[in-house]
């Protein structure tokens, strides 16, 4: 049976290249009807951290990895012990004081890479190995080869960075008498400017969840880094990438990560969500910001959700867009104020406000004819009105249709902001 891993280590949080890499690892487990298999290299005891533990398990969570079998390398020193002593009497390793040092012999090493196809390594630059330090750890690869072995791991696929460790770790699988795993090394994620950066992606997954955007289109966004369904397609859902999923077609050149792909994709998800879901996953930014209190309207607020779901590329544009809904005291700025506001429009505002105030029913239809009455009546353009109203309500120059926009702001901030945009 195909058995995999992911294997990070808990000094940081998980990122969008750990992140990569578990999603590549649990679609060719589910692909292959395979087990995934989440490993915790917390050996270290100085740099691993019980946060970064917990954040990487919710990371994964979020994501909709789920992992068949968990383990924690901190809890299986005595089995590194056990297996460096069995290479110690064997004569294959030597002491230094109290570490464990593998002898190298000089020898070539090859693997056939599923994504990189044939690696030559030369040992000769290899020097011996440390396999257990002298405060009595295991150094990364000597742990990482007796769990990869003793977890049946059938296929190692992890970044590249680690092609390296590769020929070492293969050395120590032969000292052990057993069968290397095969591998495959993802390729490197890049930013559009080179490096990962910040601003390139080099950001928890935790901080992706408060910037607002979706696990579904987080985790479609990761597996175009370095893979394609074919055709041209770009929004796929996990389970059909599954199906489509071979670890061969993998590229072998770097992928660049774009934001304004991965925002781009977010904002595809947004869209065809049904305002209801969207609605249970935006009010906890809402009651974060202290837009809705305990009582909120939430037939209105869905009114509001589906009145800028097509204008969202994460749910924290909500905020940014309808902010002007939940606030009691607009703030228009100055530039804007400058742009639209400028002109008096005192006696227009005044009228309109005050035969909004008399409608009956606050709607769609019923503001925009009083709006179109009113202007023909003066004698103006519609425009040349539609633009200082939307900003005196909004603080905005765009957004959705105005007499929409009206009608969610409702009687009272409407009549209120047209009074109060002149004063
Ligand atoms: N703990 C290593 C890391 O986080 C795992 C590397 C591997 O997959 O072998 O980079």
């Amino acid at each position: 049976m195909i058995k995999v891993r992911f294997a990070p280590s808990p000094t940081g949080y998980l990122h969008i290249g750990g992140a990569r890499t578990a999603l590549f690892n649990w679609m060719y487990a589910r692909a292959q009807a395979g087990k995934f298999v989440l490993r915790i290299e917390d050996t270290d005891r100085q740099r691993s951290r019980q946060e970064f533990v917990d954040e990487i398990l919710e990371s994964m969570r979020w994501l909709g990895l789920v992992w068949d079998e968990l383990y924690y390398q901190s809890a299986r020193f005595d089995i590194y012990r056990q297996q460096a002593q069995k290479l110690l009497d064997e004569g294959k390793a030597y002491k230094d004081g109290e570490a464990v040092i593998l002898k190298i012999p000089v020898q070539e090493i090859k693997i056939d890479d599923l994504i990189r196809g044939e690696i030559a390594f030369d040992t000769a630059t290899i020097k011996d190995q440390v396999l257990m330090k002298s405060d009595g750890s295991p150094t990364y690869s000597f742990a990482c080869v007796v769990d990869d072995a003793a977890m049946a791991i059938t296929h190692v696929i992890r970044g590249e960075d680690h092609i390296s460790n590769t020929p070492k770790q293969i050395m120590i699988y032969q000292a052990l008498g057993l069968k290397a795993p095969k591998f495959a090394h993802l390729p490197l994620i890049m930013g559009d400017d080179g490096r990962l950066s910040k601003r390139t992606g080099a950001v928890a997954v935790t901080d992706y969840k408060k910037e607002g955007f979706l696990p579904e289109a987080i985790v479609n966004y990761l597996m175009l880094l370095g893979w394609s369904p074919g055709g041209n397609q770009e929004k796929i859902d996990l389970a059909s990438a599954v199906k489509k999923f071979s670890i061969k077609k993998v590229n072998k050149a770097a992928a660049v990560f774009s934001m304004d792909k991965l925002k781009w994709l977010n904002g595809q998800y947004i869209k065809e969500m049904p305002a209801g879901r969207l609605t249970d996953l935006i009010i906890p930014f809402l009651k974060e910001k202290g837009y809705v209190s305990a009582d909120f309207d939430r037939e209105r607020l869905e009114k509001i959700v589906e009145l800028f779901k097509v204008r969202m590329s994460t749910l924290t544009d909500f905020l940014e867009w309808a902010d002007f809904v939940f606030v009691d005291q607009l703030t228009v700025g100055d530039e804007i104020r400058q742009q639209h506001l400028s002109r008096d429009r005192s006696k227009e505002f005044r009228i309109l406000s005050e035969r909004v105030s008399r409608l009956d029913t606050f709607d769609t239809a019923s503001l925009e004819k009083t709006f179109r009455d009113l202007v023909a009546e003066l004698g103006i353009q519609a425009s040349e009105l539609v633009h200082p109203v939307r900003v005196a309500l909004t603080g905005k120059a765009i957004g959705p249709g105005l007499f929409d926009t009206m009608a969610i702001l409702g009687k009272e901030k409407t009549v209120q902001r047209l009074r109060e945009a002149f004063l």
